[in-house]
């Protein structure tokens, strides 16, 4: 069997990141050997500690080494000064910029029992089971703002700018993302879909140019040959909204433009009960950098009680995106194994584990 060995950045950055990214590496490292994969870990630097003493949040090493020495990558979290700082800004921003990570992938997961069905639940706690696909490069994001003198005083103005170019790699992505979800159900992965479904998020009802480009070029995308088994619907996002609290169940595979995705994702987030849980990834051509979506954390930071799964998940996240799916479901089953069976949980989930812990246990699963 041939061996492939994948170089993996970790950048843990400050606070609760130090404390999780190790977890991360640690499961990569207890991959069963069957698999046929070999890691090679550069621990690299960013963040607001870095920033500190180096002048640098994001320093051009980092990039360098990311960009010419590494598959993919894990990045922890980066503390948000509580005032501005001059010369302080997010690392993980430019980063997405540096190195044309177009897409935000988070998939949002509540414990579901093997045996679960979305229409044999009759729990009020509804189980949940999506993605978000947000698009990460455009929209209101662009940050092209003015402010001026109207006839009736001060006006200020954005640009929201879609492309078509922009609209159709994230609706491919999204394709692409609901077929493997399939492959990883096939896997054996406990979930409540059956079949693959995309729902393509929009305004068009309002913003008939801007939105209307990314509906009918999301639309376009899906439907290649390639995504024949995919299902696709859209929703209009303020009742998507309503019915993504009311009917999560209903959703697998969700895609979005930047500022929908955005708010979407944390409402999503929500779903689940703790941030500790949910993971994600940002995705280029051939690149994908794993990241918990929580912060630094301060208030638990040092207590070695944080709970390391989003960082698990994330970690199996970035190896779908490295196409090695099989491993990734082997990380999958293995924290949902641990959550089912709700033994050995941290304390944001109510109980008492440290995050080695939780690591050991999900690692006896693997
Ligand atoms: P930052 O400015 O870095 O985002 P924050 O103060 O906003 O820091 P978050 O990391 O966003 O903190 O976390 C919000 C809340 O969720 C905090 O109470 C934190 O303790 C909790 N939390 C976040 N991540 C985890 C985790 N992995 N395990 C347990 N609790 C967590
Ligand atoms: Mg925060």
């Amino acid at each position: 069997m041939s061996i492939r060995t994948l170089r993996i950045g970790l950048i843990p950055g400050d606070g609760i990141g130090k404390e999780v990214i190790p977890a991360g590496r640690r499961i990569l490292e207890a991959l069963p050997a069957s698999l046929g994969l070999k890691f090679e870990f550069t621990p690299l630097e960013a963040g607001f500690e870095t920033f500190e003493r180096t002048g640098a949040a994001l320093p051009d090493a980092t990039v360098e080494v990311l960009r010419s020495g590494c598959d993919g990558a894990l990045f922890g979290a980066v503390s948000s000064p509580s005032h501005p700082v001059k010369g302080y800004s997010s690392p993980i921003v430019a980063l997405r910029k540096k190195l044309d990570l177009y897409a935000n992938v988070r998939p949002v997961k509540s414990v579901i029992p093997a045996t679960a069905t979305a229409s044999s639940s009759s729990s009020p706690i509804k189980p949940v089971d999506m993605v978000i696909v947000r698009e990460n490069t455009e929209d209101l994001y662009v940050k092209e703002e003015k402010t001026f003198d109207g006839p009736q005083g001060r006006v200020a103005e954005a640009v929201k700018r879609i492309s078509e170019r922009a609209s159709h790699r994230i609706a491919a992505m999204a394709g692409e993302i609901a077929l493997r979800r399939q492959n990883i159900r096939a896997a054996g992965t406990p979930s409540i879909h059956a079949s693959p479904l995309v729902t393509i998020t929009h305004k068009s009802n309002v913003l008939s140019q801007t939105d209307g480009l990314f509906r009918t070029t999301a639309r376009a995308a899906l439907a290649a040959p390639r995504f024949a088994s995919v299902a696709v619907e859209e929703q209009i996002v303020d009742s998507m909204v309503y019915k993504l609290f009311r009917q999560p169940e209903a959703y697998d595979v969700i895609v979005a433009p930047n500022l929908y995705g955005d708010i979407l994702s944390d409402g999503a987030a929500a779903l689940v009960g703790s941030l500790g849980l949910v993971p994600s990834a940002n995705v280029g051509e051939g690149f994908a950098i794993g990241e918990p979506c929580h912060g630094s954390a301060p208030d638990i930071q040092g207590q070695g009680i944080a709970n390391p799964i989003a960082t698990l998940r994330s970690t199996a996240l970035m190896l779908e995106f490295l196409e090695e799916e099989a491993a990734a479901a082997r990380i999958y089953a293995a924290v949902d194994a641990n959550l089912a069976e709700g033994k050995l949980l941290s304390p944001d989930l109510g109980g008492t584990a440290k995050t080695d812990e939780v690591v050991e246990d999900i690692l006896r699963r693997l």
